[in-house]
C-alpha cells in the first residue's frame, strides 16, 4: 500500500520546512533531547524525535490560537467528557499539518520508514466505545471549523483494559499507553486545583444565607495538556486531562512510625482516581469510584473555567456569554450543581440568579435510552460524598418542581417524573433529569433518537420546556476516516474529482458521475482489494488464521452488547453452516465474518458472546466440509488503530441493533464513507444514511422501533416464532446441545433459553428478515459491477455525516458561536 503518494500533493503548509532542514531538526533532537545518535538510535527514539520535531510546529500555532482566542474575546466552548477515545495522535498532527510527506521524506533519507515507526505509538484508549470516539472526532472538528475550545476529561493512566483472550474467553489487562512517556502531552502542576469529598456544610460566619462546604478528604488535580491540531493547522486547541495527586504524598509521621502502608494511604486514594476509566457504558455502574471520578473532574475543569472567566471579564454573571459548556452524557452532570455551589457559596450570588446563569451556560448530550444506563446515584451516596451538592439538588428541585405546578396541567405521577429525586424505592438522584434541568439545550444523536428521547425519558420534561430538545445527528471526521485510514482511496478520489473534498467532503458527490464507469469501478475495486490484503496481513500476524481477500468480508466492530447483537450475527453464521454442509451443490458466496469489540468485564452475557463467537469460529474454521466458504474471525482489543485498518477493508457492515437501542452509531458511518454496503436496521443513524445513500444502496431488515415497542406491548412469544423457522430452531438447538462448547456442552444452554423464553432484543422475530437480507446481499455481490456501482454511491453520498457538520449545527443552535467554512 502506496501512502505515500496519497498525501504527496497536500499543499504544505507555510510552516513547512523542507526536507533538508527537517532531517537535520530530527537528528539534532536525537542528539540533545535523547542523548543518541543516528547509529545507536531506536524505532522508538526515532519515533519519539519526529514527533518532537512536528510538534514545535503544533506548538507555534498553539499558541497562537489561544492568544487569538483572548484578543478577540471569542465565546468558548468546554466539551465534558468522561471519555476520549483518541488512538494515535502522530498521523493525525503530521497530515492536518500538511507535514506527512516532507516527514516521509526526511525520515526515507535518514533510512527510517515512518510507518514502521508511526505503528509504535500506543493507542490513547480512554474511551468505551462510540460515545468516547465522539468526543475524539469533535475535538478534531472544532479545531477544524475554528471553534475555541477545550476538551476535558481524566487521563487514566491505565485506559480501561487491553482485551485478550484465553481459550476464547476474554481477558482484561491493563492498558500501559504512558509506559514510554507521551510525547504529546504537557504536564501543566501550575494548572492544578483542589476538589474534595465529603465532610460536613456549614453556615459562614455571621451570615447564616451562606453555606460552606468543609470537605474532609482533598485530593490535588493536575492538567496534562494536549494540543488538537485542526485540518490544515489553522487551529490547535486544547484537551485538558486531570491527573489526582495526593495533597500530601507521604505521612512521614506514619511512615516514621512503622505503618509505611497507612503514610501512604492518601497517595493511594487519589492515584485511584485516575487510573482506569470504569467501563460502565449501559451497564450498571454502581461503583462509588465512578461517582468520584465524575465529581474529580468536573469539580477540577469548572475551578478551571471559572478561574479563565474571571481573570478575562472579571464578573460570573456573563460566564454564559462567554463560556458553553457542553455535557457529553450524563457523566459530568454533577458540575451543574457544581457551577451553583461555586455561583452561590464563593460568589455570592442568589439561589435564582445562580440558577439562570447556569442554564444559560450548560447544554447537554443524551447518549441512550436504555433505561439501565440512565445514571442515578443513592442520595446517601451523595449525602456522604458531597453534601453540599445534594442539598443544592433539593433547592433546585424545589424551584423546577413548583415550575411544574404552577403549569396545572402536570398530574402528580408526571411531576413524580421530572423531579431529580427518584422516590420508588432506595431514594436516588437522576442524573439525566439534573442534566436536562440545568441546560438550555438537550440534544439527541441522531433523528429517530431524538424523536423517542421526547416520548420516553424526557416525556414530561419536554413538555415543561417544549424549546429545550433539538437533534443533531452523529458525524465522524473524515481526516482520521478517510484521508488517513484510507490513503488508496483519497488518492483515487483525488485523481477523479479534485482536491476539493479534502476541505469539504460533501463534494465527493462528485463520484456519482463514475459509479456505473467500468474503469473507475475496477480502480475504486482495486482499492478495496488492496487494504483488504491489509487485513488478511493483520489476521495472519495476529491469529495465525489464513483469510481470502477474494471472499466477502463482513464486518461487525463495536461493543459487545446485547442490544447490538452480535448473537443475531453468529447464529446466522451456524444456520449457514448448517446450510453449506447440507446443501454443498448450492453456490455459496465465500465469506469471512469479522469480529471485534469489548464486553464489560461484569457483563457476564456479552464476554458468553465472545466465547460463543470464538468457540464457532473454532468449529466451522476447522471444517473441511466447509470448503473455504465461510470463516469467522474474531480480531482482539478491538481499538481506533484495529479500527483504522478494518473499516477501509469491509465490503459488507453490520449495524443490526434492535430497532429503537442504538442511539445513532458512528462505526456505521465509517464504513459507508469508506465504500461498505450496509446491513441494517431501521436504528439511530442508519435511518438517515438510508436516507442519504438511498434505499437501493443500503439493506435494510427487521422490525422499526414501533414495531418492536409494539410486539413487547402485545407479548411477544419468542417459542412460536422460533417454531416456524426451522433454520432458526436448528441453530438455535445446535449451540444449546453443545454442538460447538463440547468440551462444556451446557455452557451456551442458559444464553439460548434467554432467546426461547424473553428474547427482549428480537433477535428471533428478525432472524428470518436477517438470514433473507443476508441472501440478497449475497445476490448483488455475485453482480460485481452492481456492487462496486453501490459501493461508490455509498462512497459519494456519506459526506453529510461529517463531524464538522455536526460541530457547525452545535456551534450555531447550542453554542451560538461562529465557525468557518461549510
Ligand atoms: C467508531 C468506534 C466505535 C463506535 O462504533 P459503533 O458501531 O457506532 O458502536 C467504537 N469503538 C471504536 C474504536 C470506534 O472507532
Amino acid at each position: 500500500m502506496n501512502v505515500a503518494i496519497a498525501s504527496a500533493a497536500l499543499q504544505p503548509s507555510r510552516l513547512t520546512p523542507g526536507t533538508d532542514v527537517l532531517a537535520n531538526e530530527i537528528l539534532s533532537c536525537l542528539r540533545y533531547r535523547f542523548g543518541k545518535d543516528a547509529t545507536v538510535a531506536k524505532p522508538h527514539d526515532w519515533l519519539a524525535a519526529a514527533i518532537r520535531v512536528v510538534r514545535d510546529r503544533v506548538i507555534d500555532r498553539w499558541i497562537e490560537s489561544t492568544k487569538e482566542a483572548y484578543d478577540d474575546s471569542r465565546k468558548r466552548v468546554y466539551y465534558l467528557s468522561l471519555e476520549f477515545l483518541i488512538g494515535r495522535l502522530t498521523r493525525d498532527a503530521f497530515s492536518n499539518l500538511g507535514m506527512m510527506e516532507e516527514m516521509r521524506a526526511a525520515l526515507h533519507k535518514l533510512g527510517v520508514d515512518l510507518d514502521v515507526i508511526a505503528a509504535l505509538e500506543p493507542d490513547a484508549a480512554l474511551g468505551n466505545g462510540g460515545l468516547g470516539r465522539l468526543a475524539a472526532c469533535f475535538m478534531e472538528s472544532m479545531a477544524t471549523v475554528d471553534v475555541p475550545a477545550h476538551g476535558y476529561g481524566i487521563r487514566y493512566e491505565n485506559g480501561m483494559f487491553r482485551q485478550e483472550f484465553s481459550e476464547g474467553w476474554q481477558v482484561e489487562l491493563p492498558e500501559t499507553w504512558l509506559d514510554y512517556g507521551n510525547p504529546w502531552e504537557f504536564e501543566r502542576r501550575e494548572r492544578s486545583f483542589e476538589v474534595g469529598f465529603g465532610g460536613l456544610v456549614e453556615f459562614a460566619e455571621g451570615d447564616d444565607e451562606k453555606h460552606v462546604w468543609k470537605p474532609i478528604e482533598r485530593v490535588l488535580a493536575v492538567a496534562y495538556d494536549t494540543p488538537v491540531v485542526g485540518w490544515r493547522g489553522e487551529r490547535v486547541n486544547t484537551l485538558r486531562l486531570w491527573s489526582a495527586m495526593p495533597i500530601d504524598p507521604i505521612r512521614l509521621d506514619a511512615f516514621n512510625a512503622g505503618d509505611h502502608i497507612g503514610a501512604l494511604r492518601d497517595f493511594t486514594k487519589a492515584d485511584t482516581l485516575s487510573r482506569v476509566l470504569y467501563p460502565a457504558d449501559a451497564t450498571p455502574a454502581g461503583q462509588e469510584l465512578r461517582l468520584r471520578q465524575e465529581y474529580f473532574f468536573s469539580a477540577a475543569s469548572l475551578q478551571d473555567i471559572v478561574q479563565r472567566h474571571l481573570s478575562q471579564y472579571g464578573d460570573l454573571s456573563t460566564l454564559g456569554q462567554k463560556a458553553a459548556i457542553h455535557l457529553n452524557d450524563t457523566h459530568p452532570a454533577i458540575a451543574v450543581a457544581e457551577l451553583m455551589r461555586l455561583l452561590m457559596d464563593v460568589h455570592g450570588f442568589a439561589l435564582e440568579k445562580a440558577w439562570d446563569i447556569t442554564r444559560e451556560t450548560f447544554a447537554y448530550t443524551n447518549h441512550t435510552l436504555l433505561p439501565e444506563a440512565l445514571e442515578s446515584w443513592p442520595v446517601h451516596l451523595l449525602d456522604r460524598l458531597l453534601p453540599r451538592h445534594m442539598q443544592i439538588v433539593y433547592s433546585v428541585n424545589s424551584l423546577l418542581l413548583k415550575e411544574a405546578r404552577d403549569k396545572d396541567t402536570f398530574s402528580d405521577d408526571s411531576i413524580k417524573r421530572i423531579s431529580l429525586i427518584d422516590e420508588t424505592g432506595e431514594r436516588r438522584v437522576r442524573m439525566g433529569n439534573l442534566a436536562f434541568a440545568g441546560s438550555h439545550s438537550i440534544n439527541g444523536v441522531s433523528a429517530l433518537h431524538t424523536d423517542l428521547m421526547k416520548e420516553t425519558v424526557f416525556a414530561d420534561l419536554h413538555r415543561l420546556y417544549p424549546d429545550r430538545i433539538n437533534n443533531k445527528t452523529n458525524g465522524i471526521t473524515p481526516r482520521r476516516w478517510l484521508l488517513q485510514s484510507n490513503p488508496g482511496l483519497t488518492q483515487l478520489a483525488r485523481e477523479t474529482i479534485g482536491d476539493g473534498f479534502l476541505d469539504d467532503v460533501t463534494l465527493l458527490r462528485d463520484l456519482e458521475d463514475y459509479a456505473k464507469d467500468g474503469g473507475f469501478q475496477e480502480k475504486f475495486t482495486g482499492v478495496k482489494r488492496r487494504n483488504k490484503e491489509r487485513l488478511a496481513a493483520l489476521v495472519v500476524e495476529r491469529l495465525g488464521v489464513k483469510v481470502d481477500p477474494s471472499a466477502m468480508f463482513d464486518i461487525q466492530i463495536k461493543r459487545i452488547h446485547e442490544y447490538k447483537r452480535q448473537l443475531l450475527n453468529i447464529i446466522e453464521a451456524v444456520a449457514v453452516y448448517d446450510q453449506i454442509r447440507s446443501h454443498p451443490e448450492k453456490e455459496w458466496v465465500p465469506r469471512v465474518k469479522f469480529f471485534g469489540g469489548k464486553a464489560a468485564p461484569s457483563y457476564v452475557n456479552a464476554k458468553l458472546i465472545i466465547k460463543l463467537a470464538n468457540d464457532v469460529a473454532r468449529v466451522i474454521n476447522r471444517d473441511p466440509t466447509v470448503r473455504g466458504l465461510l470463516k469467522i474471525v474474531f480480531l482482539p482489543n478491538y481499538n481506533v488503530s484495529l479500527a483504522e485498518v478494518m473499516v477501509p477493508a469491509a465490503d459488507l457492515s453490520e449495524q443490526i441493533s434492535t430497532a429503537g437501542m442504538e442511539a445513532s452509531g458512528t462505526g456505521n458511518m465509517k464504513f459507508a464513507l469508506n465504500g461498505a454496503l450496509t446491513i441494517g436496521t431501521l436504528d439511530g443513524a442508519n435511518v438517515e444514511m438510508q436516507e442519504h445513500v438511498g434505499a437501493d444502496n443500503i439493506v435494510i431488515f427487521g422490525l422499526t422501533a414501533e414495531e418492536v415497542a409494539e410486539r413487547r406491548r402485545e407479548g411477544y412469544s419468542p417459542r412460536d416464532v422460533i417454531a416456524q423457522s426451522p433454520e432458526l430452531s436448528q441453530a438455535l438447538s445446535s449451540i444449546s446441545s453443545g454442538v460447538f462448547s463440547p468440551d462444556d456442552p451446557d455452557r451456551y444452554r442458559g444464553l439460548m433459553d434467554g432467546i426461547y423464553n424473553t428474547d427482549w432484543f428480537m433477535v428471533a422475530a428478525d432472524f428470518d428478515a436477517y438470514t433473507d437480507a443476508q441472501r440478497k446481499v449475497d445476490a448483488i455481490w455475485r453482480d460485481p459491477q452492481l456492487w462496486a456501482e453501490k459501493s461508490i454511491l455509498n462512497t459519494a453520498r456519506m459526506g453529510w455525516f461529517s463531524s464538522d457538520r455536526t460541530i457547525r449545527e452545535y456551534a450555531r443552535d447550542i453554542w451560538n458561536t461562529p465557525t468557518v467554512g461549510g
